[in-house]
């Protein structure tokens, strides 16, 4: 009797030995697929963010034997809804969770359709250097062979590895962590969907281990360039897509609408024909920060001083290698601090 009691006390000890060394992870959880349910597992159709984290976190065991995990809903959207109003509530509550020392890494559950814009923003505004991972999933939780589980686990193993720590934001998907900044949708069914076209991924995790071959070098938190602890909206910045024979309808609404940017989704280089240069000219008169990015998924958009659009004649700004939607992001940002187009330019090169 004395002897299993002594072995019941030993393991009660070695079980809070384990836990104290283990990383504390809290999962914020927005919705999207991977908290999605379908009414049938073999079709596509399903209703995103029902199933709540607590759930989720039940169908991976065992995490406990590597984290200490805590799941805290944020929102249970689809991210097609996602809102600034969601991304500061986001960005606030990570920057308390850090500074009241809550929890040694975070990871949030989110839709994938906007993940990388949610994943940049934060990128530009959480203030410690510890580990914030995204993940999410292309197969809804009740789905044959869905992805979820996986990409939680592994994005706590992410979260809760020192290694991660200083690396911006990171986003885990399907065996592979990316940065914030160069990571893209890049499919739109297939589990395998992100990629960094002009980067590729900074590591991988395999058999619960994490692996780094690479590090960003773009700034990022800790402390983070722009500062939402007081800020409750952000300025109004619109995109417009540019193609063979587009009108000029729609970047004139956006002028007329007094919106305080517009980013351009240009052709190849960031470029337009000539019924948008005129409109562009009329913005940047009014004092609209007009910016040039890309449709297209690699390569820069880089300063033209020569030909039809000149920056430095036209008063754009460039957004080098962000693509528009986070381009757009950017700039929200970089108004809350300055309307000067050239210290814009700057933070488009830097962050
Ligand atoms: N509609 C979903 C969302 O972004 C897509 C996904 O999560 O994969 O919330």
């Amino acid at each position: 009797m004395k002897k299993l009691l002594l072995i019941f006390l030993c393991s009660i000890l070695t079980f809070y030995a384990t836990a104290q060394n283990l990383t504390r992870v809290i999962v914020l959880s927005t919705g999207g697929t991977i908290a999605g349910q379908q009414p049938n597992s073999d079709k596509a159709g399903y209703v995103p963010g029902k199933i709540p984290i607590e759930e989720l976190l039940k169908d991976i065991p065992s995490i406990t034997q590597k984290a200490i995990v805590q799941g805290e809903q944020i929102a249970s959207i689809g991210s097609n809804n996602m809102t600034v109003d969601i991304w500061i509530k986001l960005a606030r509550r990570i920057n308390e969770i850090f500074a009241k020392n809550e929890a040694d890494g975070i990871v949030i559950t989110h839709g994938t359709d906007t993940l990388e814009e949610t994943a940049y923003f934060l990128n530009l505004t959480v203030q410690s250097d510890k580990p914030v991972v995204l993940t999410g999933a292309m197969r809804p939780a009740t789905a044959i062979s869905s992805d979820g589980s996986k990409n939680l686990y592994d994005a706590i193993i992410v979260a809760s590895d020192t290694s991660s720590k200083g690396k911006g934001v990171l986003l885990y998907f399907n065996d592979n962590i990316y940065d914030a900044k160069n990571v893209v949708k890049t499919s739109m069914t297939n589990v395998n969907a992100f990629s960094s076209p002009n980067t590729g991924p900074l590591g991988q995790v395999y058999d619960s281990k994490v692996f780094y071959n690479m590090q960003t070098l773009n700034r990022h938190g800790g402390p983070a360039a722009f500062d939402v602890s007081k800020i409750d909206s952000l300025p109004r910045v619109e995109i417009v897509y540019f193609y063979a024979d587009a009108s000029n309808v729609a970047i004139n609404a956006f002028i007329d609408n007094k919106v305080a940017g517009i980013i351009i989704a240009g052709t190849g280089g960031g470029s337009f024909n000539k019924s948008i240069l005129e409109s562009v000219k009329n913005a940047v008169k009014k004092d609209i920060k007009v910016v040039r990015s890309s449709r297209v998924v690699s390569g820069r958009v880089s300063i033209n001083i020569v030909g039809e659009i000149d920056d430095s004649k036209l008063g754009t700004i460039v957004s080098d290698n962000l693509n528009p939607q986070k381009a757009r992001i950017l700039l929200m940002l970089a108004l809350t601090t300055t309307s000067d187009k050239n210290k814009i330019q700057e933070m488009f090169f830097e962050y």
